[in-house]
């Protein structure tokens, strides 16, 4: 079904969305939640369980104490208050890839609560106040094999991993985000980013999206300014920055046009196609009693010693924020300046290729330059392309020292990129650095002063601007490697 959609800067003149995120992120733990089985990714299915993960009768659970401990580093760094004594609950539901039929999970009891992540947003300061932060065991994953769409209509069966089951999962709640208007789409995704950044910082987790250590579900509902909030969809397991992005801009989208047709907008989960950005209705959604919570029997409260807390707090190291600032000050750039790096996943190459050796500029230059032009051009991520910053450095360095002009650097990032190895050793193969010596540069010019005479007519005119047609025939003859300020200077010291 195709929705009728209102295109968003018309939807956004006449409806204030109110954004919410719920993001659960798989902890970075030798072993699971509940038991000792092994985390590792990738592994042969079911290769990884236990009784206790598998759900089999008489197995008891007992807490991973570095969950617990990374989950308070997660909140003390969101602002929260830890709790002095808290609770797990069962949350029943069946589901074949969850085997004890309930999970163990928080709930009116979680470990954090009540903090904030500020987030800067085209240059405002976005704070988002954090509901909870509560620890949870994660299910397993069923893979539906025959049918068309990967899912389980139309498939002919399917089959379960419980690798997965019982990896400890944190969900991060966010209160209610109002007020960012046009930016709602942004501030989504630059929340999703900040906390990533964040809790890679905290090293709790590697926080990868394309394999699900990190995931979203994002809450949006729509209301004529002044107006009490509307009803909130959740699009789930967002696996993307910019499918986060994407999927709040298409529900305002959506939710307007439903708005205008003095329709209903419906409660309900929804599923985002990461091919067209576009989102469908799920099933509609369970109210937290039909999941019958209760305290978890088989398990003692969790009451973490203050001093121990006060011990993590001390251990947390410098924010991602002011690591920017403090960057930014370094590198004397501005807060637009530092945006483009970060929002080009260049922060890190940037501060490496600084790091070995370039000036802060032109590492800013060459990253986000030509090589986010290649990146863009293959399709890929920034660091994912098979260019070190020693050698962006490197190439830097050559250039700064006039060995090669810009063009020439560029030949040699082909060449990088194309895999024929360092920059010195392509130079030297492909004889790519700049004619520096003088008398040679003297003979070109020379040569193109004889083969236009017209032009060097016109300059001794004094048409200095006609000088551009001799320094392209130089750079033709000498094929791009030459220094085009120098052989302007040599061209005007013989003309004028
Ligand atoms: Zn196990």
């Amino acid at each position: 079904m195709t929705e009728t959609l209102i295109p968003f800067a018309e939807a956004i003149e006449r409806y204030e969305p109110v954004i919410g995120l719920e993001t659960h992120v798989e902890l970075g733990t030798r072993t699971k939640m509940f038991c000792g089985c092994v985390t590792t990714f990738g592994a042969e299915p079911n290769s990884q369980t236990c009784p206790v993960c598998l759900g089999l009768p008489g197995s008891l659970p007992v807490v991973n104490r570095t969950a617990i401990e990374y989950t308070i580093r997660i909140g003390l760094a969101l602002n929260c208050t830890i709790a002095e004594w808290c609770r797990f609950a069962r949350k029943n539901y069946f589901y074949p890839d969850m085997p004890k039929n309930f999970q163990i999970s928080q709930y009116d009891e979680p470990l954090c609560t009540d903090g904030y992540l500020d987030v800067e947003v085209n240059g405002k300061t976005v704070r988002v106040g954090i509901e909870r932060v509560h620890l949870e065991e994660d299910t397993g994953k069923s893979l539906h094999v025959g049918g068309a769409t990967g899912r389980i209509h139309g498939a002919e069966y399917s089959l379960v991993d419980y690798n997965r089951a019982g990896i400890p999962l944190v969900e991060i709640v966010t209160r209610p985000v109002t007020g960012t208007g046009e930016d709602a789409p942004v501030a989504a995704r630059l929340y999703v980013t900040e906390l990533r950044d964040l809790l890679r910082s905290l090293g709790v987790s590697d926080v990868r999206m394309e394999e699900g250590s990190l995931r979203c579900d994002v809450n949006t509902s729509l209301a004529p300014p002044g107006a009490p909030w509307g009803t909130r969809t959740e699009t789930k397991n967002v696996n993307s920055l910019r499918s986060v992005e994407r999927a709040v801009e298409f529900e305002i989208e959506r939710q307007a046009a439903v708005l205008d047709a003095g329709g209903r907008v419906i409660q309900e989960t929804r599923h985002l196609h990461e091919d067209t950005g576009t989102t469908t209705s799920g099933r509609s959604k369970e109210e937290a009693q039909d999941y019958r919570y209760f305290p978890e029997p088989d398990l003692v409260p969790v009451a973490p010693p203050r001093d121990w807390v006060e011990q993590i707090r001390a251990s947390l190291p410098e924010a991602p924020a002011k690591v920017r600032a403090r960057l930014r000050a370094e590198w004397n750039v501005s807060a637009l300046e530092m945006d483009a790096i970060v929002n080009a996943g260049a922060l890190d190459l940037v501060r490496q290729t600084v790091a070995a050796g370039a000036s802060p500029a032109d590492a800013r230059k060459w990253w986000l330059g030509e090589l986010s032009r290649r990146a863009h051009d293959l399709g890929t991520e920034l660091t994912a392309l098979p260019i070190t910053p020693a050698q962006v450095a490197r190439i830097a360095e050559l250039v700064a020292a006039g060995t090669l002009n810009d063009r020439l650097a560029r030949d040699v990032i082909d060449a990088v990129l194309a895999g024929e190895g360092d920059p010195d050793a392509i130079v030297e193969a492909r004889g790519l650095a700049v004619v520096s010596d003088e008398g040679a540069l003297t003979a070109a010019v020379d040569e193109a002063i004889a083969a236009n005479p017209e032009v060097a007519a016109k300059i001794r005119d004094g048409k200095i601007a006609a000088a551009g047609v001799l320094v392209g025939a130089v750079m033709k003859a000498t094929r791009g490697k030459a220094d085009a300020a120098r052989v302007r200077e040599l061209i005007l010291e013989r003309l004028t």
